[in-house]
């Protein structure tokens, strides 16, 4: 039997403009379930507005995003996942599907600054999700929370509040609060960024963990040695195009694009 399931992500001509500013141009991008995919590039060359695209925190304005086959974003037609559609003419308009809600619920998206809510104990970051938008029992996603916490090492943490942990700390409870929605893809935006150094490594090792749990991931980067070690492919963005989509072992090998070759060079 041939696998029929749907990829995790796919995204086909994805394009979104800040005024006259193109920040996302014509992105295709293929993700299956279990893998990890490090999106790297300068700052200002997209990768956030392409995250926040795909869980529509943005609004992009051209292309088509299935998410596990089901079309979060259209341009006209519906498209198939193996049908990679025409371009679309420049006057189109995408448009988000009106399940968006449920269908973006399957990615949880982890940021540089945490957000967590800052007058909620742990625990109730990590309850309020499932109790209020899924209908979780109380008691259930209490006892799903404690798991979590125990996951990412942070059971003894549950009543504190935000203020009161470190910034790493932060962050692992930040991923176990995404957890707790029991999303089928994880996005990350320079989790690490705003920590200090000493504090990049008990985020990773989470992040390394879950990766060996087969959860599919897209993680925005300046980690070269965590991308070159943890991820199955990576994506170099500049400008608002992906320049280079190559198994992470050819690309920390031979980058091809001059430009990548710069930004490494720089990077490592
Ligand atoms: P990266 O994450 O790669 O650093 P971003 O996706 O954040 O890049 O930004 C890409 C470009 O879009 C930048 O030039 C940025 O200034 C611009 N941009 C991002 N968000 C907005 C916004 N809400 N309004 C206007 N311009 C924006
Ligand atoms: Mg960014």
């Amino acid at each position: 039997m041939p696998d029929t399931k749907p990829d995790a992500l796919r995204v086909f001509h994805l394009a979104k403009s800040f005024g006259a500013h193109r920040v996302l141009r014509d992105i295709h991008l293929r993700v299956r379930h279990g893998e990890v995919v490090a999106i790297i590039g300068p700052s200002g060359s997209g990768k956030s507005t392409l995250l926040r695209c795909l869980n529509h925190l943005e609004t992009a304005d051209v292309g088509h995003i299935l998410v596990e086959g089901e079309a979060l974003l259209r341009t006209g037609e519906a498209v198939a996942e193996d049908a990679a559609p025409p371009a679309p003419p420049p006057e189109a308009q995408a448009q988000y599907s009106p399940q968006a809600a449920n269908i973006c619920r399957k990615m949880g998206m982890v940021f540089q600054h945490f957000n967590l809510f800052p007058h909620m104990t742990v625990l109730q970051n990590l309850i309020e999700a499932p109790v209020l938008v899924k209908r979780v029992p109380r008691q259930q996603a209490i006892e799903r929370a404690m798991a979590l916490l125990d996951k990412v090492g942070l059971a003894n943490c549950a009543e504190r509040y935000p203020a009161r942990l470190s910034g790493g700390q932060k962050q692992r409870v930040a991923i176990a609060r995404a957890l707790a929605m029991e999303p089928k893809i994880m996005l990350f935006d320079e989790p690490t960024s705003a920590l200090d150094p000493e504090l990049t490594g008990e985020v990773l090792r989470t992040m390394r963990q879950l990766a060996a749990e087969h959860m599919t991931m897209l993680v925005v980067t300046h980690e070269m040695a965590f991308a070159r070690e943890v991820a199955h492919r990576v994506l170099f963005m500049d400008e608002g195009t992906i320049l280079e989509d190559r198994p992470a072992s050819e690309f920390f090998f031979a980058p091809e694009h001059p430009r990548a070759q710069a930004f490494l060079r720089h990077m490592l």
